[in-house]
């Protein structure tokens, strides 16, 4: 065994919330150890947002419990304490200015995550928090029912009155995220319910998607049914790959499609490619289109109505004659044109790896978290923090929300709990 040494708070992962965290209790007077397993800190905070980081969604609390699953009332304590207008101030104070976008999403004003990131690093070396890189934690030390301290990989122990677990979920796990932290928790007697990769491209059958792939279409209308029953909607840009589907609108109905997949229901996701003009002005344009087009094949009046590159495969798939004239289409084939355009079906057969999921659904039972401190019920003195815990959300600056606010909540109790 190495040299012991002591410190108030243990944070295990420097991602977005352990940074958060780390940062706060130390400027809550606490003496801080941040110990993370990689070589560098926050290697997904970098690539959030491709690159630009979106920190928050200036949205008011009830679109976050919109927003947020599975129960997204456990976060109103955290909010309540640590919200957007915060995030905004916190960061404008490390002098890191923000924008907002469409769909009132944040960015840092220079669109560089890595200002994001090296902010956050000054603030905490500048708070006195020692930071440890290459120091994964192997197992969390307990002492008469308590958080005592960690075991690293390397065999060293530090020893604290309270810990802070921010090792993040398992998605991307490049970035260092790879589930440890599910471990480390169980292991102090924890439930975990069970990680399942969210915000994720989505695999079909058929040769559609493939033919299509690398055409990114905007202002669609996607639905998604699940053993024919309409789950859900979104209306956005999606993007069609080698394997399947992606893009926003596709991400953001990942969720359910995921969980319907998994319990072996038939999930399909049924295509708008015209949600602006509902069947009877659809129809009254086809037949004027037909009509100005009556010499012209199919293929070209449907250039009218759809990019270049999705009218061959389009045709194929509805099982139109491309190179008829237009003026031989009679009623039932302009019938079958309209619905083949109000009701393009993609039959899912499964879905991306933990590779490709933005986040991670499922983790730390949030019945056995104290939503006002997010100290656990089952082992005192650990706290949470990020996308450990049994909580996900919708694209847009939710995700990095939640890692602000539990980071705050988890570093104030944290340090609040030595201090007691
Ligand atoms: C491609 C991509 C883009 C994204 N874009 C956005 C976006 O723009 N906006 C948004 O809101 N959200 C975005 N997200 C989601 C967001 O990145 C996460 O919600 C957030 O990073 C979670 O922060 P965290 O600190 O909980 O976990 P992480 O950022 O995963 O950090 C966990 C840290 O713990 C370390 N660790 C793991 N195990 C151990 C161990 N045993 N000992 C010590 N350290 C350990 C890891 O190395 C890692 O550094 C994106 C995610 C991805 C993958």
């Amino acid at each position: 065994m190495l040299e012991q040494e002591k410190y108030d708070v243990i944070v295990m992962g420097a991602g977005a919330a352990g940074l958060m965290a780390a940062g706060t209790a130390a400027e809550n007077g606490a003496r801080v150890l941040l110990l993370e397993s990689m070589p560098r800190p926050g290697r997904k905070l970098l690539i959030t947002g491709k690159g630009r980081c979106n920190i928050t969604n200036n949205s008011d609390i009830s679109e976050y419990l919109r927003q947020i699953y599975p129960l997204p009332k456990f976060c109103r304590p955290m909010f309540n304490r640590f919200f957007v207008s915060d995030t905004l101030s916190f960061f404008h104070r490390l002098g890191l200015m923000t924008l907002e976008e469409r769909g009132r999403r944040v960015f840092p004003q220079s669109q560089r995550s890595m200002d994001v990131l090296n902010a956050l690093l000054n603030w905490n070396t500048e708070g006195g928090v020692e930071i440890r890189y290459e120091e994964a934690v192997q197992e969390i030390l307990l002492e008469e029912g308590r958080f005592s301290g960690v075991r690293t990989r390397g065999e060293q122990r530090y020893h604290a009155a309270a810990g802070i677990l921010a090792c993040g979920g398992r998605s991307y796990p490049a970035t260092g995220s790879s589930g440890d932290g599910y471990r480390l928790a169980e292991e102090c007697g924890h439930s975990i319910r069970k990680p399942f990769p969210a915000l994720v491209p989505l695999e079909c059958y058929g040769k559609l998607a493939p033919a299509l792939q690398g055409l990114s279409l905007k202002n669609v209308r996607i639905e998604l049914w699940v053993d024919g029953k309409r789950q859900g909607s979104r209306f956005g840009e999606m993007l069609f790959t080698h394997f399947g589907l992606s893009g926003p609108i596709i991400l953001d109905l990942s969720r359910e499609a995921v969980e319907a997949l998994e319990q072996k229901r038939k999930a399909e996701i049924r295509l708008d490619c015209k949600p602006a003009l509902d069947n009877t002005a659809l129809d009254a344009r086809l037949i004027r289109e037909l009509g100005l087009h009556g010499k012209s094949k199919l293929k070209t009046m449907l250039k009218t109505l759809l990019p270049l590159s999705m009218i061959l495969p389009f045709c194929r798939e509805a099982g139109l004659d491309a190179e008829k004239f237009c003026s031989r289409i009679n009623a039932e084939e302009r019938r079958h044109i309209l619905d083949s355009l109000k009701d393009l079906r993609f039959e899912l057969s499964g879905f991306r790896g933990w590779n490709e999921a933005i986040i991670t659904a499922g983790g730390i039972e949030l019945k056995e978290v104290n939503p006002s401190t997010l100290e656990s019920k089952v082992l005192p003195g650990l706290f949470f923090a990020g996308e450990i815990m049994d909580l996900d959300a919708a694209t847009g600056g939710f995700n990095l929300q939640i890692a602000w606010s539990s980071g705050f909540v988890a570093g104030r109790s944290a340090a609040a709990a030595v201090k007691s």
